[in-house]
């Protein structure tokens, strides 16, 4: 499988593909495997980091039951799968990277870029972005959009930049518990932060972070981020209450926050495509949106029935009139 391989650039630096599948989840996914079956090559990009959409993001330890012929599948297991699946047919992936642009070109194709720059020069487009853009929950703290992306970060980008630093961590999944205790170790000191006793971390993560509290290795604090300390401009630390409500004072150099991922349509609704309630419109013959060349299966459709069985299955619909529409240009 390729990993952004810098092939099929035209001059101007965009990669020439027949089709570009915005979305890497079940749906786009098996859309590869379809258009594979057909000779069709494809990019496929994603904004999150790994391909799997809501079932890596949301679900991955859950079981699903309702796949024909897979009695029982755990989410990522079937993500795994999928990938297997789309592998004789070498897709080149483009993750990490949103598409925020889209628009079609008087020749009949279509220019797409994303976040990081990249373009793509494609015959057709399908549409798989599911609920949308996984964006993080942000902090929400007065002034704190000032400092996001230089103190207060929602990902962690280069792990030895925050060695040496006091750094005060919030949430409770496996996010929070696995920067935990990977930072731990090099910060010059360390707090985490979490709203309530259960944790939705795996347990021994839990267990780890207990064992650095015992050792004084690291604080822990049952609570909730209450306002920024801040002194000319520059962010100092961080105000916590306390469940017990005692109210602490934290010195930080940097705040990390995983209080999950939530879906955003996001830049899809500026690309002049019709929609209905935050979902693209399409024919239900061909799956094709108010812009010919321009297609849209899964659960970004209006009216879908959101269950990876159904979005795949379009995939096997649309392959045909993707088909057509680059046959007859
Ligand atoms: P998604 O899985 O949402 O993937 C879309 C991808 O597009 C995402 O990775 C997103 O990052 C990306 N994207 C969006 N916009 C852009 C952009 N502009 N640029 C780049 N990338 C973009 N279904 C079942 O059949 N059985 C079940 O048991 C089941 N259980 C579920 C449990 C939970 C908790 C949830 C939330 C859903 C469940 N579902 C289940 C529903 C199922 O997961 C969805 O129907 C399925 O994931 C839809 O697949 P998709 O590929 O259309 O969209």
């Amino acid at each position: 499988m390729n990993l952004s391989a810098p092939d099929e650039r035209a001059a101007g630096g965009a990669i020439q593909t027949e089709v570009v599948i915005v979305g890497a989840g079940p749906c786009g996914l098996f859309q590869v495997f379809e258009l594979g079956l057909l000779g069709i090559n494809a990019h496929i990009v994603d904004s999150l980091a790994t391909a799997g959409g809501q079932c890596t993001e949301l679900y991955p330890d859950k079981p699903i039951y309702d796949i024909p012929a897979l009695p029982v599948c755990g989410a990522q297991e079937l993500v795994d799968r999928l990938l297997q699946q789309v592998k004789p047919f070498a897709p080149t992936f483009h993750l990490g990277q949103e598409v925020t642009e889209l628009a079609k070109r008087p020749d009949g194709r279509f220019t797409l870029v994303t976040a990081a720059g990249t373009r793509f020069d494609a015959g057709a487009v399908v549409i798989a972005a599911g609920l949308g853009s996984f964006q993080p929950r942000r902090i929400g703290l007065e002034g704190s959009d000032a400092f996001e992306g230089t103190r207060i970060h929602y990902r962690v980008r280069n792990a030895r930049e925050l060695h040496g630093q006091r750094l005060v961590i919030f949430g409770g999944g496996d996010s929070a518990l696995d920067w935990t205790l990977e930072l731990a170790p090099n910060a010059r000191s360390l707090t985490l932060v979490h709203r309530r006793a259960e944790f939705r971390a795996a347990p021994p993560s839990v267990a780890k972070m207990r064992e650095l509290v015992a050792a004084g290795r690291m604080r822990y604090i049952e609570g909730l981020a209450d306002g920024l300390l801040t002194d000319n401009g520059t962010l100092t630390g961080v105000r916590v209450k306390g469940k017990d409500g005692t109210a602490h004072q934290l010195e930080a150099d940097q705040l990390l926050a995983f209080f999950g991922l939530h879906p955003k349509l996001g830049p899809i609704a500026e690309w002049g495509l019709a929609l209905e309630k935050k979902a693209l419109k399409v024919d239900t013959e061909k799956f094709q949106t108010s812009i010919p060349g321009v297609f849209a299966v899964g659960d970004v459709r209006y009216g879908a029935v959101r269950r990876v069985a159904n979005s795949v299955g379009e995939g096997s619909i649309v392959l045909y009139f993707v088909h057509q529409y680059l046959a007859n240009r």
